[in-house]
């Protein structure tokens, strides 16, 4: 691909494997599944998640606290409040939390309270924003553009690299088509070149990709089956009552189970979900 000197595969079997901590990581042989609320809204609500997926288990959580929302009169997330709380929940249960940055000036306070940088669809394409994440010293999980081409995705991911942090993980999270059936559609053609294109680890989004819950399991299944490096999937103790996002979001029921049905599958495509990364019972801080 043309110019992306640093996230061009250099052989086919040049992959990255790429730690959001020492035990958590991406692009080997584990999968990574993220899972949790769109938006961070209480103590209570990250609790029960961390609690009931130590269940699944999922290896990293995530939650919005700065909120890119359409409106401007929608909730824009907790902010630093929200930030406290993950960290909170990272500490008391060991396990590694993403969550998004929409501007420079959040990266360093972000930084401080989160193990992965996630960038949003709309602004993978904010070049200052990709530039100064170069400086960041945390994995950045990069979302592809609402209209987003492969080499455009690409070539975001390249900014960041080529401004020094070599910690890209790349996200298809659907785009944008004619048909309003489903809120995006979710690009399995795109995960399948990238793999080939790049060595950066991949991980696909079906919440957002099809903006309806009922569909989310079956394209998850389908990503794996694809080759994606893992999966970050909306879910909430009580989907319906979600502050944002609900219609897409799982129950945290069903997100173990989806867990459960991926295991077959990743194991037919060489892959493992690797056990018992969070515990149960909150470690005392
Ligand atoms: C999100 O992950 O909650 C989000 C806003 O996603 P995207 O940037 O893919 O729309
Ligand atoms: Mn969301």
């Amino acid at each position: 691909m043309q110019d992306a000197k640093l996230a061009a595969k250099s052989n086919d079997t040049h992959t990255t494997e790429i730690a959001l901590t020492p035990k958590v990581t991406v692009g080997g042989t584990d999968l990574l599944i993220v899972g949790g609320p769109c938006s961070v809204e209480s103590l209570e609500q990250m609790t029960a998640i961390a609690t009931h997926l130590a269940q699944a288990p999922i290896q990293a959580l995530r939650g919005g606290v700065y909120k890119p929302r359409t409106s401007p009169y929608a909730f824009q997330g907790l902010g630093t409040e929200g930030l406290e709380i993950l960290d909170q929940i990272r500490r008391r249960h060991q396990i590694p939390v993403i969550t998004e940055v929409m501007a420079i000036s959040q990266i360093e306070e972000v930084s401080a309270h989160a193990d992965g940088l996630q960038v949003g669809s709309r602004n993978m394409q904010n070049f200052d924003l990709l530039k100064a994440l170069g400086a960041a010293n945390k994995p950045v999980v990069l979302k592809r553009g609402l209209a987003a081409t492969v080499q455009e995705f690409v070539m975001a991911a390249e900014y960041i690299m080529a401004h020094g942090n070599p910690n890209v993980i790349l996200c298809e999270r659907g785009i944008r088509s004619f048909d309003t059936h489903t809120r995006n559609v979710l690009d399995l053609g795109a995960v399948v070149s990238l793999k080939q294109i790049t060595h950066l680890p991949v991980i696909v989004d079906p919440s957002h990709a099809t903006g309806k819950r009922e569909l989310v399991p079956a394209l998850a299944r389908a990503a794996i089956a694809a080759g994606a490096d893992g999966l970050m999937v909306e879910c909430h103790p009580d989907p319906d009552a979600s502050v944002s996002d609900a219609r897409q979001t799982l129950s945290l029921e069903t997100m173990v189970e989806l867990v459960d049905s991926l295991r077959p599958i990743a194991h037919a495509v060489g892959r493992n979900i690797p056990l018992g990364q969070l515990s149960p019972e909150p470690a005392l801080v």
